[in-house]
């Protein structure tokens, strides 16, 4: 029988960032967001579906009073590997102004959903707006209108999956930052 495994072996091509530095990199975001809101009430805004487990792994490395608002948005629906512009799934029903808002997100690769999401939230008069990210995926053909304050890893022009990144809405439970076979040189 074969033995149990987050991915199939032949389909992994390597693992791009392992569970441990995803660790050790949280404590650190954590220790630097609990710093730049020291004192103050921090309002994070979450963008679903991507970004849930590295959300619920930092906001437990972040000691202060927080609220959590989350919107939905997809931007590369089913087997899409290339961002096919931003659909809001979930809208953003907080009230927003006067807070010290924190966007967080799984990967940027465009920019648009960190654009969307400052743009949406910058109307409601925030007291404060950044954003963190774990992962920002190197585009050297392409400036972003929004690069965010925050960052994990920059990792390489490839597809990923794990630790909340999805193909197709699997591999979302897998515990490192994984490159299938099947994306290792995605085609532009
Ligand atoms: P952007 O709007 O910056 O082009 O893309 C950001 C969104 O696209 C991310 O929030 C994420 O949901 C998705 N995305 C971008 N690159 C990847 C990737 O390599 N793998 C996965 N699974 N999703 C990605
Ligand atoms: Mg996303």
């Amino acid at each position: 029988m074969a033995q149990p495994a987050f991915i199939p072996p032949d389909q992994l091509a390597r693992v791009v960032v392992s569970a441990d530095q995803i660790a050790r990199r949280n404590r650190e975001l954590g220790e630097r967001i609990a710093g730049l809101y020291a004192g103050r009430e921090l309002t994070i805004m979450a963008v679903l579906t991507g970004a849930m487990i590295f959300l619920a792994d930092l906001i437990r490395q972040i000691p202060l009073q927080m609220r959590l608002d989350v919107v939905s948005i997809s931007s590369y629906p089913g087997t899409a590997t290339r961002s096919q512009g931003v659909r809001w799934q979930l809208p953003l029903s907080a009230d927003l102004s006067g807070r010290h808002v924190l966007i967080v997100d799984d990967i940027v690769e465009t920019g648009r959903t960190l654009e969307a999401m400052t743009d949406e939230i910058g109307q409601m008069a925030p007291a404060s707006l950044r954003t963190c990210v774990l992962l920002r995926k190197q585009r050297p053909d392409l400036t972003r209108r929004h690069e965010p304050d925050l960052v994990g890893f920059d990792v390489p022009d490839e597809f990923v999956v794990g630790y909340g990144l999805d193909y197709d809405n699997l591999y979302r439970n897998v515990p490192e930052i994984c490159v299938l076979r099947q994306h290792a040189e995605t085609p532009r």
